[in-house]
């Protein structure tokens, strides 16, 4: 299935056409590493988290590439280290792990390489000397500067000339700058900054010039797919772009951007109390998976809204699919239940820029027939894992004697029930058969309350399934 992404750069919804033959390489903006992720950061994560799966999908996992980079130098990161009397290190490692462990607590898959800006520095250090030499930067001061007016193609990816960003942007005007639009590719650091050596003095790379530096040496001079959130569109990926295109690279092929999230319809905000981190979530009992709902449940181009109504909807949506997979024993470890008999209208939502939403609403269709027919839970259970959804399953040869036992009981309760089921129908069709078309109605209105799912096969022929909210106490008052 040809897998279809809006770029940035053109504006244009696009067929994504891999440089190299079958396989993708993908570069995503990653977290500055100096406190817990927010749920604003856990949608970029989701989003990008999804394309690799669906990439993973089309491509074969093992023809993926995706690197997402830890910026663990960072002016931000140093203030808190002074502030809490900590060295950096122990503040960059125990944010990573933060990083990681909330991140996989959503569902999130780690990406192929983890490049941390720290182990990267000598290569930074030659792109720039690279740059220099090339008439794209200059050496001031214990600085240096790309000059953003060497690079004629500046503002393209966000749309706008070098003079309107100029008027449009707070741009640090220094001093030792030959125009207010160049931007740091080093500076120096004083004896209490972290620093390393360098043909320019002491110092520390930009915040720009790592992701350039880092995709290169992963990815080559050229790879399909650059994300971020669309806070970064400008100025870090318009920076990006420059850097690597004047050292000689081709760089991306497709810019990808998500749109930003809210908190009940307002921009999230420490000063306005509704600013909250996964971890704050995930330790109020909110569940991974559903946190991972409300984030697909919204296009990745729309803005979206974290609100109080969506986690509940999907927390019960999430409960209604589970109990349905949970009455059923798979024959297959969760592992081997493959993603590629997930349904395919689903993965054509997907395939259309990550139709997100539409794939989960088709999910919610498949749901609805599985209710009826369990044919349709091994392509229920596939869709589910493909985006990352897929509830606990039970699979046979690992219950427990203790499971299979209470496995038995619900049989047991579900084979009690039957019986009931059986006379119910039969008192049904006797209605039907004397004409009594509204008591027949009736009965099967009860059933349905009860979470008894009749499907009519004609000819009078009825068939039924225990719904997942089947109520045993219910049916029994039928009786
Ligand atoms: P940061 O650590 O702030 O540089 O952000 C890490 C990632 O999270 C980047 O891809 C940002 O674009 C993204 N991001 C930050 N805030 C939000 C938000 N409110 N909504 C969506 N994405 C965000
Ligand atoms: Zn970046």
């Amino acid at each position: 299935m040809t897998i279809t992404l809006y770029n940035t750069a053109t504006r244009s919804k696009q067929p994504l056409e891999p440089i190299e033959d079958g396989k993708v390489s993908m570069y995503v903006c990653g977290p500055t590493v100096y406190d817990r992720a927010h749920i604003g950061n856990a949608r970029a994560v989701v989003v990008f988290d999804m394309l690799f799966r669906l990439l993973r999908h089309e491509y074969g996992a093992d023809a993926v590439t995706y690197v997402r980079n830890f910026t663990d130098v960072d002016d931000k990161i140093n203030a808190r280290a002074a502030a809490e009397g900590r060295p950096i290190s122990e503040i960059t490692e125990e944010t990573t792990q933060w990083f990681l462990d909330d991140m996989a607590a959503i569902g999130a898959l780690e990406p192929n390489e983890m490049p941390r800006a720290t182990a990267y520095v000598p290569h930074m250090v030659k792109m720039i000397e690279g740059l220099i030499e090339k008439g794209h930067a200059y050496a001031v001061e214990g600085h240096v500067l790309f000059k953003v007016r060497s690079y004629a193609d500046y503002g393209k990816l966000s749309g706008r000339s070098v003079d309107d960003m100029i008027a449009g942007a707070r741009v640090e005007v220094a001093p030792y700058k030959e125009d207010p639009m160049d931007f740091v590719l080093w500076k120096p650091s004083d004896a209490d900054t972290p620093g390393w050596d360098s043909p320019w003095g002491r110092g520390r790379p930009g915040w720009h010039i790592e992701c350039s530096a880092m995709a290169y040496e992963l990815l080559g001079e050229r790879f399909d797919i650059h994300g971020g959130g669309n806070d970064l569109t400008f100025p870090h990926h318009e920076n990006e772009i420059a850097q690597s295109k004047c050292a000689g690279h081709d760089f991306a092929s497709i810019w990808m951007h998500n749109e930003m999230l809210q908190v009940e319809g307002k921009k999230m905000s420490k000063s306005l109390g509704n600013f909250f981190t996964v971890r704050d979530l995930l330790d109020q009992g909110v569940p991974g998976t559903v946190i991972r709902f409300v984030m697909l449940s919204t296009h990745y181009r729309k803005p979206m809204d974290w609100t109080e109504k969506k986690r509940a909807e999907a927390e019960k949506a999430l409960a209604k699919w589970s109990r349905l997979l949970g009455l059923f024993v798979f024959d297959k470890r969760p592992e081997n239940i493959a993603v590629s008999e997930a349904n395919q209208g689903v993965v054509a939502a997907l395939a259309d820029d990550l139709n997100a939403p539409l794939a989960l609403s088709r999910i919610h269709a498949l749901f609805n027939q599985a209710k009826k027919d369990q044919g349709k839970y091994l392509e229920l259970a596939a869709s589910l894992k493909l985006v990352g959804l897929l509830p606990k399953v039970r699979y046979r040869k690992d219950m427990s004697e203790e499971e299979i036992e209470r496995q038995k009981e619900e049989s047991q309760v579900q084979s009690e029930a039957r019986e009931i089921v059986g006379q119910i129908l039969e008192r049904r069709k006797a209605a039907r058969e004397l004409g009594d078309y509204a008591l027949a109605d009736d009965i099967r209105q009860q059933l349905e309350e009860a979470g008894i799912i009749l499907t009519d096969r004609g000819a009078g022929q009825y068939s039924y399934n225990f719904g997942p909210d089947f109520d045993p106490a219910k049916l029994e008052a039928l009786k």
